[in-house]
This record gives C-alpha cells, structure tokens and sequence, in this order.
C-alpha cells in the first residue's frame, strides 16, 4: 500500500495494514515467542527458506512493521531496528568490517559515535580514520586503504549543526569501492533522503524526532539496495561468500536487495541482541504517526529563536544553518530546502560562568542531556557531557567552551524567546 503514498500519508499509515477485522491500530505483540503447529514448520525458518516469526530476538511483528514504515520513509529496500541509535552505527558498520579492516568517518559527528569508532571499535582490530569534511577531496581521498570498508557522516552534525555534502562523499566512496553511510538523525527523512543523493545506508538515532517525546531510546539502519557488493566481492566477503554460520548460505546472492538487512538481522542480531522491546516500537510508531507536523514545526520555531539570537547584543555567535550568513547555509539549501531541524548551536559573550548562569535562569527551558523532543531543552558540553575537559581540550574536541546547545521544542514560539530574553535579563 504505502510505497504509492507521499511522506506524511506513509508517518500515519505506513508499515501497518490490517486485513479484515483486524486491529485498525497497530498491536503491540509483547511475546518472545511463536508457535507452530509442526516441527517441519519451524526448521523451515530457522534455514531462511520460509519467512515468519519464531524469537524476537530476531523478529517481531510490531518491530517490523514500524522498520517498514522507517524503511519506506526513508525510501530504501528494508531496515532493521535496534534498542539504540549506538547500536545503529555499530552495527551498521560491523555488518561490513571485521578485525584487520579500516573505514572512514567525518571528524564532525556525534561524541558517542567518535568514541564507538576511535576506542571501542579499535579495540576489536577495527581502525577509523577521521577526516574534516571541509578538506579537499585528494586529502579526504588520501584516507582511503586497500581494506578501506565504508566511509561515515551525519547529514547534520550533533552538536555542530554542520551539514554534510552527501552527493560528494557518495561520490568519494564509490570512487574506492565502498558504502556511504550517513547518519540522519537530525535531519530525519522528512528534511532530507540521503539515498537521493547516492547514501547507500541510513542510520538513525530514533530516540530523538522520530520518537520526538523523549520516551524511548531506539535506533535504525536502513539500506538503499543500491549498492553493488558482487561488484567488489574481494572486499565483502561477509556478504558475497558463504555463511558457514547459517548453513552455507551467500547473502548477496540469495537475498539481492535485502542481502545487508538479512545479514544484519540474521547473524548481527541473532549473536549480540540488542532489540528494541516491542513496546518500545509502540511508542516509537506513535512517535512518527506526528513526524512530518512536528518537525516543520521544530523548524519554524528555531528559526525564530536563531533569527533572535542572531540579533541579540549578549550573543557572541550562533551556528543554525538557516540563517543566510552561516557557512553551512548554501549546503542547508541544497539538502534541506525545507528546513534542517531544531537545534541551534550558539555562545554568549563572556566566560562559561556567564553560559552556566544564563541556563540556571531559563524557566521553561530545561537543562536535560537529551536533544529533540517536543519540549525546548538546553545543555552546555563544556559543564556536562565534556566536564572532564580543560578548555584547550575543548577546543580540540571541536567543542567551544562557551557553546550552548538549544533544542527547540514545539511550544508557541514566543514563550520560548521570552524564555531566552528573560534568563539573559536575569545573567546581567
Ligand atoms: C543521540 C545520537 C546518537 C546515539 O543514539 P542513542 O539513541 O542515544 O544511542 C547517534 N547519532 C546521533 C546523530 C545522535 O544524535
């Protein structure tokens, strides 16, 4: 049904189809378990040969109708769902890289990604160059290896606000033989399909809009189908030789499109778990049913408060890509003609004290480690996530000591303004 219908019809009614007399909302199957009636049956899916339910570990109705629903967003061949954006990426890229690989990332991504690639990842014989995606192309180029995988960027950086030139770092990775991978938190699919400008994979932190009411942690991969891992079999031999796990089975020639999801599904998920709770995915659908109106709205409203910030004599700088003057505007227009999303980095003249008493004077706003749910949240790194810093380490991190990160909510828009102008009053 849904693969004919336009965004916003897929957010309400995407992944979920009722036959006759069933549920006309989708039903939260909260059971590890499915029961057959011969044994025949069960050994049948248990060697991919049919397709059906047997563990939640591996699949699950609710999961799966709200992983149709991401996928069809998205506009890609079929995803799977995790119970964290953290496992997304892992996954995303484990599903591709073995000990004794090498990928490469873009410097400008969220911490807890930098810290999974460049530490933990390290750890299992998995090595991650970091580039700057503001270097010429001979230099990110320069990165590649013979055993160079897949390359990694957000479409919208967390916390920097820097949007990424998907179409020119497709155009890198194809050049090498390897999947682009790109983050689409902050976008969402609503702003921006990465698979439009040649991604080839989607991953998503689902706790953030799609979720968009600070409920549940969840992560998504989604794949394309587009890329051609027969063509460069030499380099994925997960996908394009046998499973010796799963009865000899090939990936790539037996699933086509779906090989990377089954691959995913089949061994990522089946050996190291975390699924999301069938619950969770509930939640999670409710969540998109409301995607396409919050995010415009999430939109608009930061605009207005860059737009105020902009023009306020206590603000030292502020980073949204849509205001005309950033460096990021002309790449904002070129992906997210529509709008970016609602975060907005900015700092305020004088010393982080002056930062931490302006956020300790918010009233409405509050101070959360979370970003982008419905409700106008503030944190500031350099007293938070990255308190354990010194300020030049700051600087090195890419974080300014006096950077604030707002989210915008979906509040009336004035009483966030009034909010923000009332805390810098009560800071002087
Ligand atoms: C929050 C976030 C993550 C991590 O997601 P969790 O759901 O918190 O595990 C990954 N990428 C981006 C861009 C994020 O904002």
């Amino acid at each position: 049904m849904e693969k004919n219908l336009r965004k916003e019809s897929v957010c309400v009614q995407g992944g979920w189809t009722p036959k006759n007399g069933e549920p006309r909302v989708l039903p939260i199957y909260q059971s590890t378990t499915f029961k057959y009636d011969d044994s025949d049956q069960m050994a049948r899916l248990f060697d991919l040969k049919d397709t059906g339910y047997f563990y939640t570990r591996l699949q699950n109705p609710t999961n799966d109708a709200v992983a149709a629903k991401i996928a069809t967003l998205e506009g890609g061949a079929g995803a799977m769902l995790t119970s964290s954006g953290q496992a997304a990426n892992f996954y995303a890229v484990f599903n591709i890289c073995e000990a004794g690989d090498h990928f490469v990332a873009s410097n400008t991504i969220y911490g807890g990604t930098f810290n999974l690639f460049g530490v933990t990842m390290k750890k299992l014989g998995i090595e991650c160059t970091f580039v700057d995606p503001d270097w010429d192309d001979e230099r990110i180029e320069a990165a590649f290896r013979p055993n160079t995988k897949c390359f990694f960027g957000e479409t919208i950086s967390n916390p920097g606000g820097h949007v990424f030139d998907i179409e020119r770092f497709a155009r890198m990775a194809h050049r090498h033989g390897v999947p682009l991978i790109v983050d689409n938190t902050f976008a969402t699919p609503i702003n921006c399909r990465p698979f439009e400008w040649g991604a080839d994979i989607v991953t998503h932190s689902t706790t953030k809009y799609m979720d968009g009411h600070a409920t549940s942690v969840g992560g998504a991969i989604v794949d394309s189908g587009n890329f051609d891992w027969l063509a460069h079999a030499d380099k994925f031999p997960g996908l394009c030789q046998p499973d010796e796990s799963y009865h000899g089975l090939t990936y790539a020639t037996a699933f086509g499109k779906m090989a990377y999801i089954t691959k995913a599904t089949a061994q990522l998920m089946r050996d190291l778990g975390s699924i999301p709770s069938p619950f969770n995915c509930f939640l999670l659908n409710l969540g998109l049913e409301t995607l396409h109106l919050r995010v415009k709205r999430h939109c608009e409203n930061a605009q207005a408060v860059a737009e105020y910030l902009e023009r306020n004599e206590r603000v030292a700088w502020v980073n949204y890509c849509g205001l005309k003057n950033n460096k990021y505007y002309e790449l904002g227009q070129k992906y997210l003609p529509n709008g970016s999303c609602g975060v907005i980095a900015f700092g305020l003249k004088g010393t982080k004290e002056d930062a931490v008493r302006f956020m300790d004077s918010l009233k409405m706003i509050a101070i959360v480690t979370h970003v982008a749910d419905a409700r106008t949240c503030v944190l500031h790194p350099a007293s938070h996530t990255h308190r354990q810093l010194s300020d030049e380490q700051l600087r090195e991190a890419g974080v300014a000591p006096d950077l604030i990160r707002l989210s915008v909510g979906i509040e009336n828009v004035k009483d966030i303004i009034e909010d923000i102008q009332q805390a810098l009053d009560a800071s002087k």
